[in-house]
């Protein structure tokens, strides 16, 4: 794999974002968007390249650079069987944004329960500024789903 012209791998920005119902990221650089890194390959400078923080062993510290907490996400598959629970008509980007920001964001603040969306679902129904009318419509249709 690899062997991309070295095009938009040198900044984070230009890698992303990560599209859920492609399963791909919509970045400019080749090897991101058939979600491999960049190797010996490629054009790119291995010391410039941002899309090789595994092969490159890129880790942050412990401690001095990350705090370890305990947190809540949702893998690929789950994400996808989730925005199939959304009305048919809605556009792809609007549901991936209530999925990604409103969705986890909720979970999140479950604490130890997050594993359980529904509660985070019925979180979706508390006044927050952040959820607008339609995050509970649709927080109250995906629970009626699942
Ligand atoms: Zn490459
Ligand atoms: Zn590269």
């Amino acid at each position: 794999m690899g062997g991309c012209d070295g095009q938009g791998c040198d900044k984070q920005e230009t890698l992303g974002p990560y599209d859920l119902a492609a399963t791909k990221w919509q970045g400019t650089n080749k090897c991101r968007s058939k979600n491999v890194e960049c190797t010996d390959l490629c054009k790119c400078e291995a010391v410039r390249c941002k899309n090789r923080a595994i092969s490159l062993a890129q880790n942050m510290q412990m401690k001095l650079e990350v705090k370890e907490e305990v947190s809540w996400g949702i893998d690929t598959a789950t994400a996808l069987n989730l925005l199939f629970l959304l009305p048919l008509d809605m556009p792809v980007a609007l549901k991936q944004e209530f999925v990604e920001h409103k969705l986890v964001f909720a979970i999140q603040q479950q604490g130890i329960d997050g594993f359980d969306i529904r509660k985070a679902l019925d979180f979706l129904q508390v006044d927050l500024p952040r959820f607008t009318p339609q995050d509970k419509e649709l927080a109250i249709l995906m629970k009626k789903g699942i």
